[in-house]
């Protein structure tokens, strides 16, 4: 059996393999020294028609499912079943396991259902979308950015601010599909998938990135941004004036609010238009999509949303067109009580139904 890391978006360090039972440990890389954080992703050869376990000695590694998994990096399920293994000193920590089946020669598990940058390309292949070049990143990868529609009106959508976040991305795939199937008239989708992408590729936490991550690079001073997509995104949204911007993000591991979506409000001024679209979201829930209540959002100035952050949605929102802007924050597993379960097609349908809120909401707004 071989447990590797060598791919698009794998993070893993193996502490000990034990016949068939694996320690491991996500990797922090530069990730601000206080701050714990649990994406990982592994792929494991060699070991068809084994039963094996996968244990971390930390808690907050392993989700409500047990792991994501897949064959082929694109599509992935839950493995089932969260176990708890007790170590030396008496402490219960996360595992799961997994039986591979006698062909399975090639399989990879992660912390939640990844989302690579090689199924937006499918994505946008299947689409018949141009992939155009945002800027290159720090790393000198090219980074993808797509456009969609035509007019004066421009609607930026944009994910992995932090690049471990990937519900978000299956969020703003499902919205992005629905404006291309039923364009809405007037407006250009602008949709910047990967803001992090060298930290998506790499396999990065990239939440609270060392000196800062992503999502704090847009300085309210106006000081340059240290990273280039964050520059050539301010960049962007300073030469184009927008209606919206949407910014797709998951939450912390679980628990709590984590288990929830929830809204985050920018400035407690934003609260009249924010509290109509969400209520108009909520109104659009469908029950085969992840679930929304909008007493779930979350008040500017509470906790870690400090108004003085330096974020994306802060950033445009401050522009002189004042876009309609917020974060959608959709939870990594559901309910642990198996009520709200997080899976593609759920995130599929909830991005439906934000889709439909947008609609709704910008008729509204335009009367
Ligand atoms: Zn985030």
């Amino acid at each position: 059996m071989k447990i590797d890391r060598d791919f698009v978006s794998g993070n893993i360090e193996v502490l000990n393999i034990n016949g068939d039972v694996v320690t491991v440990e996500r990797e922090l890389r530069d990730t601000q020294e206080g701050y714990d954080w649990f994406y990982w992703a592994f792929r494991v050869t060699g070991a068809a028609g084994k039963t094996v376990t996968f244990q971390f000695p930390h808690k907050n590694r392993v989700g409500y499912w047990g792991a994501a998994v897949s064959t082929d990096l694109y599509s992935w399920e839950w493995t089932g079943g969260r176990k708890l293994w007790t170590a030396e000193d008496g402490t219960h920590y996360e595992s799961f396991s997994y039986t591979f089946g006698p062909e399975e020669q090639e399989v990879y598990f992660a912390h939640s259902m990844v989302y690579t940058p090689d199924r937006f390309e499918g994505f946008c292949a299947k689409n018949g979308l141009k992939i155009e070049e945002l800027c290159l990143s720090n790393k000198g990868r090219s980074v993808p950015m797509v456009r969609v529609g035509a007019g004066e009106k421009r609607i930026l959508l944009s994910s992995r601010h932090h690049c471990c976040e990937s519900t978000g991305t299956y969020v703003m795939e499902s919205v992005l599909q629905s404006l291309i199937d039923a364009p809405l008239e007037g407006y250009e989708i602008v949709c910047v998938p990967f803001v992090d992408y060298d930290g998506v590729v790499d396999g990065d936490q990239g939440k609270h990135r060392d000196p800062h991550d992503h999502n704090r690079d847009y300085p309210l001073d106006g000081s340059p941004s240290i990273y280039n997509t964050c520059a050539a995104i301010r960049k962007f949204a300073d030469a184009h004036p927008l209606v919206c911007a949407f910014d797709f993000h998951s939450p912390k591991h679980c628990g709590d609010i984590n288990d929830k979506v929830h809204i985050p409000y920018s400035y407690e001024s934003e609260a009249p238009r924010l509290d109509r679209f969400s209520e108009i979201f909520q109104s659009k829930i469908t029950p085969d999509a992840i679930a929304y209540d909008r007493t779930n959002n979350w008040p500017a100035g509470l906790g870690w949303n400090k108004t003085t952050n330096a974020t994306f949605i802060r950033y445009v929102i401050n522009r002189p067109s004042h876009p309609f802007s917020f974060t959608l924050e959709t939870p990594y597993f559901g309910e642990a009580d198996g009520s709200v379960v997080v899976n593609r097609n759920t995130m599929y349908a909830f991005g439906q139904c934000f889709a439909a809120a947008l609609r709704d909401f910008l008729k509204e707004t335009e009367r």
